[in-house]
């Protein structure tokens, strides 16, 4: 008796986990695996959440989340995006990004509608594009178009049922910003095609080159564009799961309503700190930027002094999407390759993706030293697997 039903069954197991789940099996792994900040979350913000569960915020909140929250959050979004939300009715708090793609999947999507989805893409989309009733239509980017979508490709794409797009600027796993023009042009087609722009910014305050413009931000794309924002990358803070999400007054109160009936509210005490986190955080999120930025020098670098991968530069995120075609192998085989010959943990790229086949993505979320012990590990695979000949520089 099959007891769970095609749609559950169908969603795929992510390829991200499979890599996970083996690194604590091989010993003195150095993983580039994780998705997450390595700092700790800054000690004031802890120091807030302790004092605010003293004084008593231990209880439910609004399903919506605690007001202040909501108010800082649209404060932030007019200040840096000249986009104006009432924070009563147009923002709700969620538990992570995570349950804000999925309240906003859920709030839209009509069984059998399609959602577009940039491939590669972050694998959590197609599975919450399936649980909501949604399929999921992939879109090829490509790396010699820096992984930006074209509105070509997307109108060959569209179809009577295509409901939404997902857009996901700065990107997981290709590091890709989209600039304003081409953002303006993908927002033309979304227009005209009355598609809902679900706009994922958890990586905005993680940008080297360019800056963070949100799609809601151009003439007419307010309306029909749903924010989602996290405070997990920014402020390091992935335990606490704190996202958030801003729209249409008509589609965040259907969120809000769902929110009762999926986790009635984050976690009071979480708020508190996503709370101290936007009143106070802007010094501790420039420091970490400056040592993410430190690292994606080094592992430039270090892909340049290793044979036979290449990489374009990330704009941002603290992800590198490596390119391994000159190996002529799977991606999922050089990644366990790697990880039992050389104990180094990357994710392949196919699990974002068939356009991420011919791809790693390696997290620079991780100490400088881990970085280059890991690459004097990968080259040293190499040279003994004389898969490459070391015709680069400084390593032979
Ligand atoms: N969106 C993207 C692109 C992500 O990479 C992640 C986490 O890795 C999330 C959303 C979810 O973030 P959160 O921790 O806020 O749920």
């Amino acid at each position: 008796m099959q007891i769970c039903p095609d749609k559950i069954l169908r969603i795929p197991r992510s390829g991200i986990r499979e890599i996970f789940d083996l690194v604590p099996t091989i010993p003195d792994v150095v993983n580039l695996c994780v998705g997450e900040p390595d700092f700790t979350t800054p000690s004031f913000i802890i120091e807030q959440a302790f004092e605010a569960a003293r004084k008593g915020a231990t209880h439910y909140t609004s399903n919506a989340g605690i007001l202040e929250l909501r108010e800082e959050i649209a404060k932030k979004y007019k200040k840096e995006q000249g986009i104006s939300y009432a924070p009563d009715k147009e923002v709700v708090i969620t538990v992570g990004a995570m349950e804000a793609l999925f309240l906003a999947l859920t709030s839209i999507i009509s069984e059998g509608q399609e959602v577009l989805l940039p491939d590669p893409f972050w694998p959590n989309y197609e599975a919450q594009i399936i649980l909501a009733g949604g399929k999921p239509v992939f879109i090829p980017t490509k790396e010699e178009e820096g992984w930006v979508l074209t509105p070509d490709r997307m109108r060959r794409y569209l179809s009577p049922r295509s409901k939404a797009i997902i857009l996901n600027s700065p990107s997981n796993p290709t590091g890709c910003v989209y600039g304003p023009e081409e953002l303006e042009k993908i927002a033309r087609v979304a227009k005209s095609h009355s598609l809902v722009v679900i706009s994922d910014e958890c990586y905005e305050k993680i940008i080297y080159e360019g800056e963070h413009k949100s799609i809601a931000s151009l003439k007419d794309m307010r309306s029909g564009t749903i924010i989602i924002n996290s405070f997990s990358k920014a402020y390091a803070m992935t335990g606490w799961r704190v996202g958030y999400a801003l729209g249409d007054e008509d589609i965040i109160k259907q969120m809000t309503k769902l929110q009762e009936d999926v986790a009635a509210c984050a976690s009071s005490i979480s708020q508190e700190a996503a709370l101290a986190a936007m009143r106070s955080g802007d010094g501790a999120t420039e420091e970490m930027f400056r040592q993410y930025r430190l690292r994606r020098s080094l592992l430039l670098e270090e892909i340049e002094k290793t044979p036979m991968i290449s990489c374009s530069s990330p704009k941002g995120t603290f992800y590198a999407f490596i390119n391994i075609k000159k190996l002529n192998q799977k991606s999922r085989d050089i990644a366990l390759k790697w990880l039992r010959e050389a104990k180094v943990a990357t994710v392949p790229g196919s699990a974002f993706g068939r356009e991420g086949e011919g791809y790693l993505r390696i997290s620079f979320a991780t100490g400088e030293d881990k970085i280059r012990e890991a690459f004097e590990r990968i080259r040293s695979l190499m040279k003994r697997s004389r898969e490459v000949v070391f015709e680069k520089g400084g390593d032979n």
